[in-house]
């Protein structure tokens, strides 16, 4: 092989990277390539890509190599180039959406050896396949239990030189759009985790649950752009089976996403409920303004933060469904464009899982957002911190329900029911 195309999209690394690797393997030119698709809409997640590439190409760049950055169609582009350069063959880290398959299909039917590689997920989405028959994992128990024993492949360092070819114009990259206080790229990825795992690992089953204490990874955004190899991150965090647990989940939404691409449209699991429409209420969610302190908490650290804590994702999505009625779609959609970690199978696949469309098997448990609010924010420091006009609360009455202006139809919602 004469030079290669690393075509980057969410594996924005240099360590541990399968296809990166074998290029610079086995070409003796590799042209590390990202093309920045101007219909993928702006916001929070763009910015944080910004910096990642930034990053990225500065790793390159202290290899000797760069990054090679277009603008366009993604397919389109990569074929331009790939003719300029007289390239051959493509490599890709494999990935699961229908926007990512369609992708793949497109390069299969072009004159070019199009090569794809794992890297995004620990255990690659179709190598675990049910002894029973079917093409994925319905249920999470069996899955974890065989991804457990499942051999993994070998980590990869990164290489030691990335040689380009001479005198390629390597395209601007857009300055970063955002200030935010997770910055993008593997750098502060790496930084991040090591830190993390050498203070918080041995906590973390403990207190993954506990709002106010905050004591989860963060490591979420990474995840969803590549700065950090999944494999790396199980291997390293070895030692916390609950923390290793929650990246088998990611794994788990991954595969079912590879089997049922679709996920982010249909019920996974076909429903015939109704779905109430009701823009007002689903407006006073969006805004953190429904009136319930727990749920408004949730909501508001989504819209300052770009992230969310798993626990209050869990109690606001819950809400929408279960106590407002309203669709599971429109919560996904106002998560996914608000979200740094937001990714179609693991948004989807937790929505549809709350929604009980997806792959829980027991659909209908009993959840109390107020029971959760006091079990998993006793002092109401949460909600303190994310609904200041209630920051003057004492701590008996910070989770009782406050009366809205103009409360939407419906409201408030029955809430006596059961908890689990
Ligand atoms: P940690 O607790 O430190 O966990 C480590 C890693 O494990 C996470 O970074 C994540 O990659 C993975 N993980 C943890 N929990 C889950 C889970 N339930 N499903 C899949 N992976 C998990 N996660 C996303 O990455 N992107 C999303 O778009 C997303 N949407 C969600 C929507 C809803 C309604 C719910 C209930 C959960 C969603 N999650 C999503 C899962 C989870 O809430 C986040 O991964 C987690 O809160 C990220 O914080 P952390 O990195 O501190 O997690």
């Amino acid at each position: 092989m004469d030079t290669a195309i690393v075509l980057f999209n969410r594996d924005l690394r240099v360590h541990d990277h399968p296809a990166l690797a074998a290029a610079c393997d086995r070409a003796e030119q590799v042209v590390p390539l990202f093309v920045l698709d101007p219909a993928v809409p702006q916001g929070q997640r763009h910015g944080f890509l910004l910096e990642c590439l930034a990053d990225l190409r500065a790793s390159l760049r202290a290899r000797g190599g760069d990054l090679v950055v277009r603008q366009g169609d993604v397919v389109r582009e990569t074929m331009r180039l790939a003719t300029e350069l007289g390239v051959a063959t493509v490599c890709a880290s494999a990935d699961v959406s229908s926007l990512a398959r369609r992708r793949e299909e497109r390069f299969a039917r072009e004159p070019i050896e199009f090569l794809r590689f794992p890297g995004v997920t620990v255990v690659p989405p179709a190598a675990l396949l049910p002894s029973g028959g079917g093409d994925h994992y319905r249920v999470f128990t069996p899955y974890w239990r065989a991804w457990k024993r499942h051999s993994r492949r070998p980590q990869l360092p990164p290489p030691r030189r990335v040689r380009i070819p001479a005198g390629l114009a390597v395209g601007r990259l857009p300055g970063p759009d955002r200030r935010g206080a997770m910055p993008g790229g593997e750098s502060a990825a790496r930084e991040r985790a090591a830190r993390w795992l050498r203070q918080d690992l041995d906590d973390y089953a403990g207190r993954r649950d506990d709002l106010a204490g905050d004591r989860t990874s963060r490591l979420s955004p990474y995840l969803r752009f590549g700065c950090l190899s999944p494999l790396e991150l199980a291997c390293r965090a070895e030692r916390s089976e609950e923390f290793v647990r929650q990246l088998c989940w990611r794994d788990f939404h991954h595969q079912v996403t590879y089997a049922f691409p679709q996920i982010n449209r249909d019920d996974y699991r076909p429903d015939a409920r109704r779905w109430r429409r009701d823009q007002d209420a689903l407006q006073a969610w969006q805004a953190g303004l429904t009136g319930l302190p727990i749920v408004d908490a949730g909501m508001r650290q989504l819209l300052a933060e770009g992230w969310m804590h798993n626990r209050a994702r869990l109690i606001v999505a819950a809400y929408l469904v279960r106590h407002l009625g309203l669709d599971w779609r429109a919560g996904a959609r106002h998560f996914f464009q608000l979200l740094l970690d937001g990714d179609v199978a693991d948004n989807s696949g937790n929505w549809q899982w709350v929604a009980g469309t997806g792959n829980d098997t027991r659909p209908n448990r009993p959840f109390n957002p107020l029971r959760q609010a006091a079990r998993y924010d006793p002092t109401g420091d949460y909600v303190r911190r994310h609904v200041p006009e209630l920051a003057d609360l004492p701590t008996e009455h910070i989770h009782e329900p406050w009366r809205l202006p103009t409360p939407p139809p419906g409201y408030p919602p029955r809430l006596d029911g059961p908890d689990e």
